[in-house]
């Protein structure tokens, strides 16, 4: 990895007028709050268990409140699909999250087993979340949008004791893996009605005979709380385990970047299936003691305008992708809508481009504040600040408590060691992997069986994240890109390996390489390069075919959108295909170094061009 010096292109900087604030920010002085501030003192915002008996997420993000004066607030507000409303008070919230946890208890589920949901944004999923963790148990979101197959290898990689899920959900994608699913002891579907499927239970009756109160079980702040899967290049996802400490960093960087006040009514777009949308969607806004909003819906931009505008948001937390979208849909669509309610817009997941950094100052009156973190650090990280100067295009700079850096790789993408510590870029606007020392309270503890895994992630004192950027003289952090293959589209972290062999279920596939072309909205799309058993033929229908096989497997999020037929993936002569090599023959970029390589270049034995660029109806 050679490192970059010339200094990134510049947008002209944003910056604050302190005076026109509503509401003073929370951090104002970065560089005081920097100096001032430790996890200790983060740790002090927070309450603890009554009884000193530890620390437990549910507890700081609900009964405290519903112990208070915040017991009659609004604590989630779901918005249906037809744009009306119910809510759950805080009050309301510790009775149902009480009874969801007497529920776990009746079957048995016990600490530290596994809990997966999936299912949609209704008050059920955010009632399991926070019940899981009174019952010391641990939760683990899937979307709803996953096919069987990424059910089946999370729910078996995770030991899932216990699923809450829809009839329709169970019908589609559970029943026929039962089988395969020996951990599984209870599937609660939400919607029974009084009439399970077989071999399923009723959760609202379950919920009923249970208990309205009772304790918290006590759990310390390093006990497991949550399992969010990533995807990983080489193979199977990676179950990052989060622990209850983490909330201590919800809270903090809820006031911090997000600029939470008591008042606020918050909007996190994101899925709880996404590890934003349960660090952001759930914890650290009712930490706060918040109302945050949840949208049932999937995106809409006149639909999302409507929600800013109706429910009178204040702080929103979304993810570029949308934003791009609505930028596309055009500013007509916010013209029409009073936004004046809103007074902080917050984006993560994928690089922020400048434009929409700008452009959001025409449709909400205001910038965008990128901000930077990844399921494994449970929190953010980097950061633009309410009161503080943004430069678009960056990420901002590191939380208060957080130490970062940018670590010196060698050719081979490793980081550079000396006297065992990591070798620091030290010049301005250079490139190096991004990296952060260990020790703040949402850092993930491990990944699931796979210590080794979890120990590669370090070196030299400091965890590595995988990611490319630059920092500028003044300490603002631009990110690069992705230092392996891992695909980010619409917001899903893709692994390549995953989508790859479900395309080779397929009877025609004989093998597949997956990478992600860029697209002007989801960021990138999946791109299949297929290679044919013998015997078959490339056509535009088998395309189609194969395509709507994946997306059968995967989920639409995740399946291909492109599909080229190739004779001979690029490989290294270990048998590993060598995606990085496709991408730069796609998009015609140089080849790096091909030293490794198996296969002859694809000018030898050119793809078919009858599958190119097919995209499914
Ligand atoms: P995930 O673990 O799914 O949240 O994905 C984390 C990855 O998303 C990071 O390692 C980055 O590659 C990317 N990412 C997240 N936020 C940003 C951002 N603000 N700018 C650029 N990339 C980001």
């Amino acid at each position: 990895m050679t490192a970059g010096t010339e200094p990134s292109i510049r947008w002209p900087a944003i910056t604050k007028d302190i005076g026109s604030f509503r509401i003073r920010p929370n951090l104002v002085d970065y560089d005081a709050a920097c100096a001032a501030f430790t996890w200790d003192e983060g740790r002090r915002a927070l309450s603890g268990l009554p009884g000193g008996r530890g620390l437990n997420i549910a507890y700081e993000a609900v009964d405290r409140h519903a112990a208070g004066s915040g017991a009659g607030r609004e604590a989630l507000r779901f918005v249906r699909a037809d744009g009306s409303t119910h809510s759950l008070s805080y009050a309301e919230l510790a009775e149902q999250t009480n009874r969801f946890a007497g529920v776990l208890r009746s079957l048995g589920v016990g600490r530290g087993e596994r809990v997966f949901s999936l299912t949609g944004r209704g008050p059920d999923l955010y009632i399991a979340v926070l019940g899981t963790f009174k019952n010391a148990s641990v939760f683990c979101p899937l979307f709803s949008a996953f096919g069987p197959e990424p059910v089946r290898q999370r729910l078996t990689l995770g030991s899932g004791r216990a699923l809450v899920t829809t009839r329709a959900l169970y019908r589609k994608k559970i029943a026929q893996l039962r089988g395969q699913l020996p951990d599984l002891r209870h599937v609660l579907l939400i919607d029974a009605d009084g009439d399970p499927e077989p071999g399923t239970l009723d959760l609202a009756a379950l919920m009923r005979e249970a208990p309205p109160d009772g304790d918290i079980a006590a759990t310390q702040p390093e006990d497991m709380a949550l399992l969010h899967f990533t995807s990983g290049t080489t193979g199977t996802p990676k179950g990052a385990i989060h622990v209850h400490d983490a909330v201590t960093a919800h809270h903090a960087t809820g006031t911090f970047a997000l600029d939470l006040h008591p008042d606020d009514v918050y909007w996190c777009t994101a899925d709880p299936g996404w590890v934003t949308g349960t660090s952001y969607g759930v914890i650290a806004p009712l930490s706060h003691g918040v109302t945050a909003i949840v949208d049932e819906e999937e995106m809409d931009a006149d639909r999302w305008y409507r929600i800013l505008a109706e429910q009178g948001v204040t702080v929103w937390y979304t993810a570029p992708t949308a934003l791009r979208m609505l930028m596309k849909a055009g500013a007509d669509h916010a013209a029409g809508h009073d936004l004046s309610a809103l007074r902080f817009v917050a984006s993560v997941g994928e690089p922020l481009n400048p434009e929409v950094v700008v452009w959001g100052q025409e449709a909400f009156g205001q910038p965008v504040h990128d901000n930077w973190w990844q399921t494994e650090t449970g929190g953010i990280m980097i950061s633009n600040y309410a009161a503080t100067e943004i430069r678009p295009g960056s990420m901002g700079r590191p939380l208060p408590g957080v130490e970062a850096a940018l670590v010196v790789r060698d050719a081979d993408g490793k980081p550079v060691i000396r006297d065992g510590e990591a070798v620091l870029v030290t010049a301005p606007d250079t490139m190096g992997e991004l990296a952060l020392r260990p020790g703040w309270p949402s850092m993930f503890r491990g990944y699931l069986h796979e210590e080794e895994r979890y120990r590669r992630c370090f070196a030299g004192g400091w965890y590595l994240t995988g990611d490319l950027a630059k920092r500028d003289a003044d300490g603002y952090y631009w990110f690069v890109g992705r230092g392996d293959d891992v695909i980010k589209s619409s917001g899903h972290l893709i692994g390549p390996f995953e989508v790859e062999s479900s395309l080779m279920e397929h009877p025609a596939v004989a093998e597949a390489g997956v990478i992600g072309v860029p697209d002007p909205v989801a960021g990138e799309v999946v791109k299949a390069f297929v290679e044919l058993r013998s015997g078959w033929e490339p056509s535009g229908e088998l395309a189609l075919d194969i395509i709507g096989f994946a997306r059968k497997r995967l989920g639409p999020a995740v399946a291909p959108r492109l599909l080229d037929f190739t004779t001979a993936l690029p490989k290294t002569r270990s048998g590993k295909i060598l995606r990085r090599l496709l991408k730069a023959r796609e998009l015609g970029l140089p080849e790096g170094d091909t030293s490794t390589i198996e296969t002859p270049p694809p000018n030898a034995t050119p793809p078919d061009a009858a599958g190119t660029g097919l995209e499914p109806k």
